[in-house]
């Protein structure tokens, strides 16, 4: 049998022992390469308040630039997500490490005991992480074989001790109100030869499975006439009419006679139950669409390198402007009500979060 990936050399070339090693004008050059490219001159960067990209002047006792034509003084984090962030640099690449190496996430305890930071510090700067991810991420429509299917949250209820006291759990009267629903759309790999099972994964955050969400979803993020595979649940007929739609019916079969599975969908819900039962325990509805596309994230980049997750995650933390969800959280500044539908993907990944290129 092949060797599993994540045990193979080429999983690991990075580790937090090299990171340790780095020199801060080492790990200032790698920040700087992330963020504007062009390691070997200090001094090429863009002004984070005009724009303009130019050799600035180059503050080597401060770390700092200034622009020559604004006159802005900048750092290497300002007008990122991590701007105002009191960590030192290596914490937080140490921090980012730490977040690319396991398969079902980190929780943020394990992060405060890894970093010596507080359990607040390292919540927060996981959650920018994510805010960042979801901010960055790819909105393109899905083609040829896409699986969609979707998991429920938050809905168990603990039953009485006492048998009389029990109520009737499947009523939708005694169900849980922020019980909710992770919708995912994943599609085929062209080609199974390179990367077998799915290649891109987009997750949206309903109440429950319904033909309305269902259809605005798929119209937004399925092209026309792909083939889609679902399961018997009738809130995805609707999508027979535009789209080449298979069924299996998962009460007789977890594969239909001519071959039909779920199972892109599925092998992503397993990733996310596991996350949810072994490290994170309780997703509320604010959050649940960050820690669903993170898992997202992991599946679409099971294949690649800690290196390779590395270096995608802190491009992507370099090129998103500051937090609007987690600035000051500890102080009083909480994200707003979870948001359904198709307006979920819609708000978080709007193109005025990313730093113009
Ligand atoms: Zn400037």
């Amino acid at each position: 049998m092949a060797q599993h990936f994540a045990l193979s050399a080429a999983a690991r070339q990075l580790s937090s022992d090299g990171l340790a090693l780095l020199s801060d004008a080492e790990i200032l050059a790698l920040l700087k390469q992330a963020r504007w490219g062009n390691a070997d001159e200090m001094n090429d960067v863009v002004c984070p308040h005009c724009h303009i990209r130019h050799h600035a002047y180059f503050i080597s006792t401060r770390k700092q630039w200034q622009c020559k034509h604004c006159q802005h003084r900048f750092s290497i984090t300002a007008g990122t997500i991590f701007q105002g962030a009191k960590l030192p640099l290596h914490k937080i690449l140490k921090a980012i490490l730490f977040f690319s190496i396991p398969s079902k996430g980190i929780s943020a305890i394990a992060l405060s005991h890894h970093l010596n930071v507080q359990y607040k510090t390292a919540w927060v700067l996981l959650h920018k992480f994510r805010e960042s991810l979801d901010k960055a991420k790819d909105l393109t429509q899905l083609k040829g074989e896409v699986h969609i299917d979707g998991a429920y949250t938050n809905y168990y209820i603990r039953p009485k001790n006492f048998r009389h006291k029990r109520i009737d759990r499947r009523k939708k009267r005694n169900q849980r109100p922020d019980k909710s629903c992770v919708l995912v759309f994943r599609q085929r790999a062209a080609n199974q030869a390179v990367m077998k099972g799915a290649d891109r994964t987009i997750v949206a955050l309903v109440k429950e499975e319904n033909a309305d969400d269902i259809l605005q979803l798929t119209q937004r993020l399925v092209k026309p006439n792909s083939r889609i595979h679902a399961d018997e649940n009738p809130a995805y007929d609707s999508l027979a009419f535009h789209y080449d739609l298979w069924r299996v019916n998962h009460s007789q079969e977890y594969c239909s006679i001519d071959g039909i599975t779920n199972n892109l969908a599925e092998s992503f819900f397993a990733r996310l139950r596991r996350a949810i039962t072994g490290v994170y325990h309780k997703m509320s509805n604010k959050y649940l669409l960050y820690y669903a596309n993170e898992m997202a994230w992991r599946e679409d980049n099971r294949r690649k390198s800690v290196k390779n997750k590395f270096e995608q995650l802190l491009h992507c933390c370099l090129n998103t402007l500051p937090s609007h969800d987690f600035v000051g959280y500890w102080q009083g500044n909480k994200k707003a009500e979870a948001v359904f539908g198709l307006a979920n993907l819609t708000a978080s990944n709007d193109p005025q979060h990313l730093i113009a290129a």
